[in-house]
């Protein structure tokens, strides 16, 4: 059978080496006579997986000791709250930097909160260009600072960290779902980080967040407690149940990436196909690409076809080869090819050969 590739921008690929491990340890985990899924949270087998996950992260991210790592439920939409609800610490405002769909989803939300600065949009150029940092106007009175590293509908991605005042007075937040891990981060940059786990990290149902120690504690009155960092903090993420069987698939996801030489390899291999992709789209008219060259994502690679009438043909015909859900987000159209770490570079060359062959054919 031919292999298949699954460009979905998620729930999206997973490591078949990973799914394969799951599939043998399905039934009896290391010979404890129990699926993951039914193990109780907190017993001794279930702990030595999530003190695993958490270690093996550690170690992948390099993420310091003075960081709490929390595995929750509710999805990358439910930090949208949960980052006002506590990190306002007593503040009225913060700022934030609009690139899309989804920073303006964590706009609304935040709305609800505080008062929010839009300190820089590209909605001018529908949100296809990052705006340069010496065009943002950060107020000094802001409680943090909060931006989407990549927009995982509209295909632009930071490929810098913003530089805010160096005294660490005012945290830089980041909405990193779709590009998590896919190169190395500076940990100590920010003062939170959360990710939801079906784009880059695993099945959907978690919510990865990195938040510094010294944010925590302080919520706004009135803040539910599911939604107090604090309390998952000091539950190690045990508060409640978590999302068990998500959270073992995601553990397996950061041995992968260790075997895989960590995120170093990772980043190479990412720029390695995202390039591949975008080589081919600035080689022809008959494909487009409406994202600023600078700051076009690795992760997810939006495209038009010139002649609109053919996009149901080259989906029915990339199907037919085994290239999966390329089709673009409802509210863009065209074609969206998602290349997260667990496509094989051999997927994206698939794809090339069979956008040339399909472009040859109609031209
Ligand atoms: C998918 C996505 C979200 C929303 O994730 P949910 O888990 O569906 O809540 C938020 N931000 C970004 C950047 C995303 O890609």
């Amino acid at each position: 059978m031919e292999p298949i590739y699954n460009f979905s921008a998620g729930p999206a690929v997973l490591p078949k080496e990973v799914l394969q491990q799951a599939r043998d340890e399905m039934l009896d985990w290391h010979g404890s006579g129990m699926s993951v899924m039914e193990m109780s949270h907190r017993g001794k087998e279930f702990m030595s997986i999530a003190e695993k996950t958490e270690r093996d992260l550690r170690e992948l991210a390099n993420i310091p000791s003075n960081y709490k790592i929390l595995f929750l439920q509710g999805g990358a939409s439910s930090q949208f709250s949960m980052v006002p609800l506590n990190l306002l610490h007593g503040k009225t405002k913060a700022d934030y930097i609009n690139t899309g769909q989804w920073s303006t989803k964590a706009i609304e939300e935040a709305s609800h909160y505080c008062s929010v600065n839009t300190v820089a949009s590209s909605a001018d150029k529908n949100f296809t260009y990052i705006p340069p940092q010496d065009q943002w106007h950060l107020d000094p009175e802001a409680a943090y600072v909060h931006y989407t590293s990549n927009e995982t509908i509209g295909g632009v991605e930071f490929h810098w960290v913003p530089q805010l005042d160096s005294s660490g007075d005012i945290p830089l937040v980041v909405d990193m779902s779709s590009d998590i891990l896919s190169r190395p981060l500076d940990i100590t940059r920010f003062g939170l980080i959360y990710a939801g786990a079906q784009k880059n990290l695993g099945p959907a149902g978690l919510v990865l967040v990195i938040v510094r120690e010294d944010l925590l504690g302080t919520p706004l009155p009135g803040t539910p407690t599911l939604f107090d960092y604090q309390v998952h903090a000091k539950n190690d993420s045990m508060y409640n149940t978590p999302p068990t069987y998500a959270l073992y698939i995601t553990g397996l996801v950061f041995e992968w990436l260790k075997r895989k030489g960590g995120l170093v390899e990772m980043e190479k291999t990412n720029i390695a196909k995202a390039n591949l992709l975008y080589e081919l789209l600035d080689s022809t008219d008959f494909y487009r690409c409406p994202v600023a060259v600078a700051d076009r994502s690795r992760m997810n690679v939006p495209f038009t076809l010139k002649n609109p009438a053919l996009d149901n043909e080259f989906l029915k015909q990339a199907e037919t080869c085994g290239l999966l859900q390329l089709k673009g987000h409802r509210s863009v159209g065209g074609m969206r090819a998602s290349i997260y770490n667990a496509m094989p570079i051999e997927g994206v060359a698939k794809l090339v050969a069979f956008m040339k062959a399909f472009a040859s054919q109609h031209a």
